[in-house]
Parts: structure tokens; sequence; C-alpha cells
């Protein structure tokens, strides 16, 4: 056993965590922390994947703020115990919901969002009275290292830790029994992750990619389609789990919609300062085998781990870019005349983690948000449904198992105990052997 998950363990039981004040305190010590360290933590995502301060505020920084104010308000409410109806047969008792924390809690997060992915699965598991050990990715060392400092700064590691590391230190970490692992990334490490938990038979939430589609419908904004769709595709150099990933068109208009996705690209990104990089040179080469440059209709130039905001028209489902989550700033461009084909085709892919309809025609949106398998989505824009605490945010199939945010967060990181009090001044005779009176009547 890992030598932190042991002091975790017997941090946990010494029961401090069941305080709700004890856990708002903690929420409120995360929110001082991140406020002491903005500066620090804008600057290390800069040097990991170039985002410019204001998109770290509004991807990073400030959803976790908002998550806090939401957690710190609602903490007290969640984890009341809640009365139930009691089935007459059970008279007299008080039946009763008690949402209790897990114990110690593994979290396991990505590059991509290096803070937001590693900060709010932290602060859900604190509110519901967990200790954690949180691992961030290897491959966002600055803002890694950063939220290293700041939780060691304001917290004792037998309550929250911060484990720096590659996949051997993760790897690690999971051979321990934890009581929880919440892990956020790919399909093949999310795999490795749930068989390892298996080992211990501990529960896992599992945030995982895939290929999210983004149907235009014929009846439709073009030009605000295309300029939602584009600030949505291009964010984080393309680099977002829920990413429109490809783009399914109404045939009847695909040659304005990408007329429209240029001139957006043009007025959004027509300085690059700000834009970001890939991540590293595995991944730039990857993206950039995927595009076939004879496809290309904007874009397609690269250097530096930067690859210029590209749109490829003519794209089938047999190419090379449609085989696997692309995760960078390439808009394949397919096109469809019949609704039901392209739902059929969508169910027939594993369910992506989010699904995006634009249409002025509340009855195709109706179709495509009940028929389609997703894990979220939005209707006239994208991205955008993450940036709440008041609904859950989570994959479905394989694009993962489990939500978080707001309420759902809390209960993820909650086992709900059903408990009956029973009265002690009544007690019925019937269920008490001998049953023989009571066989003899029937
Ligand atoms: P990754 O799976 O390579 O790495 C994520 C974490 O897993 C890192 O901390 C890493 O150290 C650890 N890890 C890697 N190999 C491991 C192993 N063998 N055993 C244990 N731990 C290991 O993922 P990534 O490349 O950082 O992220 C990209 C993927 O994540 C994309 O598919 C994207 O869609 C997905 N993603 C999903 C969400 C979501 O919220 N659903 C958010 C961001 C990214």
């Amino acid at each position: 056993m890992d030598p932190i998950v042991l002091k975790q363990r017997e941090f946990y039981n010494q029961h401090k965590t069941l305080d709700i004040h004890f856990r708002i305190n903690a929420l409120k010590t995360l929110k001082k922390a991140i406020l002491a360290y903005e500066d620090r933590i804008n600057e290390a995502i800069k040097m990991d994947v170039g985002k410019s301060n204001f998109e770290s505020y509004m991807c990073e920084v400030g959803l976790a703020l908002s998550e806090l104010t939401y957690m710190e308000k609602h903490v007290h409410k969640f984890s009341k115990e809640k009365t139930v109806y009691t089935p007459l047969s059970q008279f007299l008792s008080r039946s009763f919901e008690k949402p209790s924390p897990y114990g110690v809690v593994l979290v396991i997060s990505p590059w991509n969002y290096p803070f937001l992915l590693s900060i709010d699965p932290l602060i859900d598991a604190l509110a519901a009275g967990n200790t954690v050990v949180l691992k961030p990715s290897e491959f966002s060392p600055y803002t890694s290292q950063v939220i290293k400092d700041m939780i060691e700064e304001y917290f004792d590691s037998e309550y929250v830790a911060c484990v720096l590391g590659d996949s051997e230190v993760s790897s690690k970490l999971l051979d321990s029994k934890f009581d929880y692992i919440f892990y956020t990334g790919s399909k093949r490490v999310g795999k490795i992750v749930m068989n390892k938990a298996s080992q211990h038979l501990t529960p896992v939430t599992l945030e995982l990619g895939g290929k999210s589609p983004c149907i235009v419908d014929r009846d439709v904004d073009v030009k605000l389609a295309a300029r939602r769709i584009v600030f949505g595709k291009y964010l984080n150099c393309g680099q977002t789990c829920v990413a429109p990933d490809y783009m399914l068109v109404h045939e009847s208009i695909k040659d304005r919609f990408i007329e429209c996705v240029i001139s957006e690209i043009k007025r959004q990104y027509a300085s690059l300062d700000d834009y970001g990089h890939i991540i590293n040179e595995k991944h730039y080469k990857r993206i950039l085998e995927l595009i076939d440059m004879d496809k290309v209709v904007y874009g397609g130039k690269h250097h530096n781990l930067q690859i210029e905001p590209t749109v490829v028209d003519r794209v089938d489902f047999s190419d090379p870019i449609m085989q696997e989550e692309i995760f960078g700033p390439v808009m394949p461009i397919l096109t469809y005349s019949n609704l039901d084909v392209v739902i059929d085709k969508i169910n027939s892919m594993p369910s992506p983690l989010a699904l995006y309809i634009f249409t002025n025609n509340k009855q195709v949106s109706k179709k495509v948000t009940s028929e389609v398998s997703f894990g979220g989505g939005c209707i006239n824009d994208v991205v955008i449904h993450l940036a709440t605490s008041n609904m859950g945010f989570g994959g479905v199939g394989e694009s993962g198992m489990g939500s978080y945010h707001g309420k759902r967060g809390f209960d993820t990181f909650s086992h709900t105990k059903s408990i009956v009090d029973k009265k002690r001044i009544i007690d019925l005779p019937m269920r008490y052997q001998p049953y023989t009176k009571l066989n003899e009547k029937l």
C-alpha cells in the first residue's frame, strides 16, 4: 500500500471529514488557494498549452471557482439525510437515505484542461467528505507543479495530496486500495484503470472521449451556427474532449456553411497569438497524418506544434480522419440528405461524449436528442453544456461512465446508505417463527 494512501486512511478514520463545517472550510481554503495562485496558474497553463489569460479564466480557473461557490452554497443541503416513504409492512419506522463519503479517493487527470480537470473532481470529492490523492498529467508539467505547490501550501497531505509522475507512477498508485477512483483521459487508459480497480472492487467514474458529431440541419441560421461551431472546434486548438469532432451538414446548405465557417475562422483567428499549440510532437504528427491535403479547403499550414484552423471537405466515414477522435484543429465536413440515416449511423458507432444539433426546427432537435445515444450536448451551440454546476457532466457507453459537477458530483463521491430506523413501541409478532399458526390459516 502506498504510504500516502495509508496516511490518508488513518486520517479518514478519525471521522473529521464527516463534519460539514470541516468540508465547507476545506472548500473555502481551496478557493483562497486558487485566488492566491491565480497568476501562477495562468502562467503555467500558458506554458503547457499556450492559452491566453482570458481563456484560462473562461475555461479553467473561472469554472473551478464557480463550482466551488456552488458547492459551498449547497453542500449542507446535499449531505442531509432524506426521509423517504416507509411501506406499511415496516410499520412503525422511519426510512431514510444517508449520503456518506467513500473514504480515500484517487483522481487521475489529463493535460488538455490541466487545472480544471484536476480541481473540479477534487472539489466534488472534498464536498462529499473524502480525502483525495490527485495525480495530474505529466504532459502538462508546469500546471501540475503549480497544483502540487498550491495543495502542499494549503492542505496536509493526510487530507489532500498531489502526486506527480507518469503512467508508471499512476499505475503504481492504482495498485493500492482506494475507495473510489475518478479518471479523466483516453479510452485506452480508461480500460487499464477499470481493470486495476476491479482487483479491489473499487468503484470508478471514467470521463473519456470519442468522436462527437455536430449535425447542421437545412433549417438553420447558417452564419450563427458557423460562428459557434468555429469557437468550439478550435478552442484549445481542438484539444477539448467535447469539441465537435466532425460536421454532418445537410447537403442543401453545405457550400454556404463552408463559406461561413471560413469567414468566421478568418474573423476569430485573424491572429494566432492566443490560439495555443498542440501538446507535443507525438500528437502533432498524429493529427497531421489524419489530414488529407487534397481535401483541405482552408488552412492546413503548420509549424512548431501549431496547426492552422483547418477545414476538410468531401470526407466520408471510411477516411482515416473518421477512424479516431481527432483532438486537434481539423474540421471534417460530411453531408447528409436523410436525418434517419444520420441517426442510425451515429448509433452504429461508439456513443459519443457530446452531440450537437443546429436547427430552427424543434421537432428535429427533439428527434435527434431522443433517438441518439450520447453523454450530453447542446441545441444550437457547442461545448457550453459542461460549464454549469446545475447539470451533471459525463459520457455514456465508450465515452465514459458516471458524471460530476454540482449535485451529480456530490453524489458520485458519496455512497447513499439506505437505513430503516425501527421504533420499539410496537413489535408485530407475525414475522417470527414458528409460522405454524399462520400456515394453518393459509
Ligand atoms: P491519457 O489517458 O493518456 O492520460 C490521462 C492520465 O492518465 C494522465 O494523468 C496519465 O499519467 C495517466 N496514465 C497514462 N497511462 C496510464 C497507465 N498505463 N496507467 C495509469 N495511468 C495512466 O489521456 P490524455 O491524452 O491526457 O487525454 C486525452 C483524452 O482524454 C482524449 O480522449 C479526451 O477526449 C479525453 N478527455 C476526456 C474528458 C472528459 O471530461 N470526458 C476531458 C478531457 C479529456
